[in-house]
């Protein structure tokens, strides 16, 4: 699936590309059709600035069409640090040398009690790989403990975890125990990159890693998120072979990644950031978002703490579909800050809370949505895909996202996020265009008033 001189010779022809193809493109994409493999290189390829500029706006209508302006919000939860392998890049890897730890079931429902007074309903549960002191009982059992843990109007709804590649057996028992989504980042698809960078570790074993949602697959897990980590190699070779992954996925199973995150390489434990040759500049990490929202319109885009409020803010509008808020990359983490110390897999950049967060998304205009619906009706897969591509999922999404917004101001907001809130739910309220939904969605918000909490459609 992943060929590298196949991909090297699609960047070098791209760079051929006529105006007339390039444009073709453009228009393919602007149908919201999705781009294919040779489109991609097209785009990645690109120089001139209109056309630049012309990207940059198909991206933000698609986003603005598809997805409105709302905004799933999400935290991640680190439960165990201890890690076999030696990832060059990362805080958590073998040869650094710290006080490794994970947390007993207790320690876990009270970071989920924090989580849960900070209004949060989605988790993408993380850990490092050791087969020892972090097999797969002992992530059920973090997942038990985290659906199990309630506060007053507290849950968590949805659980995505984010483990390393592991085989069909333990991707089935993550199936039973309720996986969201599964998320595991590639990395970098550049296989020398790839074994250099993971030297002596079970990660190390390339094609292991990449086959991971085939077995997640065979196991029944329809919902995968992938990922690379910007900065350990060429962006435009990732790019493309990303969506190669995607397009393999598609023909072979007719699912393509329900998400894609796009972490860049930060500052951690035991790196430094000046001897790694690819970081991207916040310009070319802008034109990767663009790029995918036009090539995948229907796949989610995730972004995490890792980035500044400012470029935040420019992402949301070119494409990006989910931020986390409020995060701690630590293990123990939000019990650590909540008393003021902080240990963490790499260095964070926006440390607001998700209060904080979430005004300064709705006076960007946003509607925050801490929905869970999908994956609770069974719409996951190509169930999912089906629904988005036809336009219906607005009707769901839409009122689903005000519904939890209600509910996470009346449990957990302020008087100034209420008053910001009211005015906004009811003007989107009224542009919902089926009147049965509509009307539904008024119930709905009067009964989230008086009491009744986890409304959804
Ligand atoms: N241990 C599992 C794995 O490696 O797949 C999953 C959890 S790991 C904590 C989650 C992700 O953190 C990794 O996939 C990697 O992309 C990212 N990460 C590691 N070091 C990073 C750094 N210095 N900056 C940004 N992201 C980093
Ligand atoms: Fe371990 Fe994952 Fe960090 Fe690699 S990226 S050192 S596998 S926690």
């Amino acid at each position: 699936m992943i060929n590298h001189q196949y991909i090297e010779s699609l960047l070098d022809e791209a760079k051929n590309a006529s105006r007339k193809n390039i444009q073709e493109v453009l228009d393919k994409a602007q149908r919201k059709e999705g781009l294919n493999h040779r489109d991609i290189a097209i785009l990645l390829q690109l120089q001139d600035e209109d056309q630049l500029r012309e990207v940059f706006k198909i991206a933000g209508e698609i986003k603005q069409s598809i997805y409105g302006n709302r905004i799933v919000v999400f935290a991640p939860l680190y439960v165990s640090d201890y890690c076999v392998n030696n990832c060059l890049y990362c805080g958590y890897r073998r040869d650094n040398a710290f006080p490794r730890r994970r947390l007993s079931r207790e320690e876990i429902q009270h970071e989920v009690q924090l989580l849960e007074k900070m209004g949060h309903k989605r988790l993408a549960l993380e850990v490092g790989e050791d087969p020892v002191n972090c097999d797969i009982d002992y992530v059920l059992d973090a997942m038990d403990a985290i659906y199990s843990t309630h506060t007053a109007n507290g849950e968590i709804r949805r659980i995505n975890v984010n483990i390393a590649a592991t085989s069909t057996e333990n991707y089935e028992k993550l199936k039973e125990a309720g996986i969201g989504t599964y998320i595991l980042f590639q990395e970098t698809y550049h296989q020398p990159t790839y074994e250099a960078m993971h030297p002596n570790s079970l990660k190390g074993n390339y094609d292991y890693h990449l086959t991971a949602f085939d077995r997640a697959m065979e196991a029944g897990i329809d919902d995968f998120g992938a990922g690379v980590l910007f900065g350990l190699a060429d962006y435009k070779f990732e790019v493309l072979a990303l969506m190669l992954h995607n397009e393999y996925l598609e023909q072979q199973y007719g699912v393509g990644f329900h998400t894609i995150s796009v972490p860049r390489l930060k500052k951690a434990e035991g790196m430094e950031l000046d001897h790694f040759h690819h970081l991207i500049s916040d310009e070319v990490f802008k034109k990767i978002v663009a790029i995918i929202r036009l090539a995948v319109p229907y796949t989610g885009i995730i972004l995490s703490t890792r980035e500044a409020p400012e470029i935040r803010r420019e992402v949301l509008r070119y494409g990006v579909t989910q931020i986390s808020a409020g995060s701690c990359t630590g293990v123990g983490g939000y019990k650590e800050s909540d008393s003021g110390k902080k240990v963490n897999q790499f260095e964070l950049t926006d440390h607001r809370s998700p209060l904080e967060v979430l005004k300064e998304l709705i006076s960007d205009g946003n509607i925050p949505s801490y929905c869970t619906a999908c994956y609770r009706q069974n719409r996951t897969g190509d169930r999912f895909m089906q629904l988005a591509k036809s336009g219906q999922i607005q009707n769901i999404c839409g009122p689903n996202a005000l519904m939890t917004l209600m509910e996470f101001v009346l449990d957990y907001g302020d008087e100034e996020l209420l008053t910001m809130v009211e005015d906004v739910i009811h003007q989107e309220t009224m542009k919902i265009q089926r009147e049965d939904i509509r009307n539904l969605t008024l119930k709905n918000l009067e009964n989230l008033k008086n009491g009744e909490r986890d409304l959804y459609l």
